[in-house]
């Protein structure tokens, strides 16, 4: 691929840094690159609507990532839809693996995947520069599985996937589940033999209320302390403490100190005030919060002309105005105009 968008390193100064009016520094950037998905997962896709935003040029989001990353982004994270079924994938994070961060040290690169088509692409991925990857996985049980992602095959697939990943060396391997009580809480306690056996770190996600059919209620989110509880009983867990402060996960591992399981609690223990992230759709636009009402256009400043200089103080500006926090739970709460397969999770 022509590296003709690729401009000399961007060197702002420390003031530029991307920070909001909260105090706190962004340098996580999730990139949406497609809004497409091969899954109908119950808790995310009805399966009734396909793509429903454009796709930019792998040309184009990098231009776009290049600007944040000259702003003090330090680790990118690919996602979707379903990122693999993007074209250009590969070029992309060949591309993306040539950047280099603020400090001259090469970007974190990572990707989320459903892990379906990664038994055929681990190794290419991690050639290109790929650092880990995070796959998506619902239960340890195959029937249960493909109840969930509504795509017979898909277990065997996934799991073909996760091996070719480890084999490929993109680790440490993590598995997000998001649990659902009545379709998949009683996997927890597999999940923890699955994390040892498999050597995964296996990570519990709160459901949030951002599907696009109308599933969630807060009697069906399987809370941090429900899963503590269950798997403490099964295999005693021992708390890992916190590699920085953005941290999303608590840590655990066993007593024995072999596997860890995280659990991300964005329902009962929100993390907002240490939040590091903002996120870039697949249609050009910044999300400061997953929950956001507003959405920011840059690609469509980009298409009209703005100069890199304009963007990235449109960027400054739209980081600056990030949102405190999300309002999950309280009366009033607003569904953001996107869901999660449209955002970019
Ligand atoms: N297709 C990729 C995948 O399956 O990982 C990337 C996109 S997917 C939207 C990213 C992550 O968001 C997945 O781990 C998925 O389980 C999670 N997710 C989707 N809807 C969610 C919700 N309402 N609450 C919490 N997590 C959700």
């Amino acid at each position: 691929m022509a590296a003709a968008y690729l401009h000399p390193p961007v060197q702002a100064p420390a003031s530029s840094r991307l920070t909001d009016s909260h105090g706190r520094v962004i340098h996580d950037l999730r990139v949406s690159i497609t809004d497409r998905c091969n899954y109908k997962c119950v808790y995310c896709r009805t399966g009734e609507n396909g793509a429903q935003y454009p796709e930019l040029q792998i040309e184009e989001y990098l231009r776009l990532i290049e600007l944040f990353v000259g702003l003090g982004i330090t680790k990118v994270r690919l996602t979707g839809g379903e990122p693999l079924l993007r074209r250009g994938l590969l070029d992309l994070v060949r591309e993306l693996a040539r950047m280099r961060t603020f400090e001259g040290q090469p970007l974190d690169i990572a990707l989320t995947t459903n892990g379906h088509l990664l038994d055929r692409l681990a190794a290419g991925l991690k050639a290109a520069g790929l650092a880990r990857v995070t796959v998506s996985m619902d239960a340890v049980d195959g029937p249960i599985f493909e109840r969930i992602t509504r795509v017979p095959g898909s277990f065997q697939a996934v799991l073909a996937g996760v091996r070719a990943a480890r084999a490929a060396g993109l680790t440490p391997l993590k598995i997000n589940c998001v649990l659902l009580r009545g379709f998949n809480d009683d996997q927890i306690e597999g999940f923890a033999h699955f994390a040892r056996a498999e050597d995964v770190i296996v990570r519990f996600i709160e459901f949030m209320p951002l599907e696009e059919d109308r599933l969630w209620s807060p009697e069906i989110v399987v809370t941090l302390k429900e899963i503590v509880d269950r798997i403490g009983r099964v295999l005693p867990l021992v708390p890992l403490p916190a590699r920085e402060a953005s941290e999303t996960a608590r840590r655990y591992t066993f007593i024995d100190g072999k596997g860890e399981i995280g659990i991300i609690a964005p329902v009962s223990q929100a993390f907002c005030g240490a939040c590091s992230r903002v996120r870039l759709t697949s249609d050009g636009k910044i999300r400061t919060c997953l929950f956001s009402q507003i959405e920011h256009d840059l690609y469509g400043r980009m298409r009209a002309g703005a100069s890199n200089e304009e963007l990235r103080a449109y960027i400054v500006r739209t980081v600056e105005d990030k949102e405190a926090r999300h309002h999950i739970g309280e009366s009033g709460f607003l569904k953001p105009s996107r869901s999660m397969v449209h955002i970019g999770g």
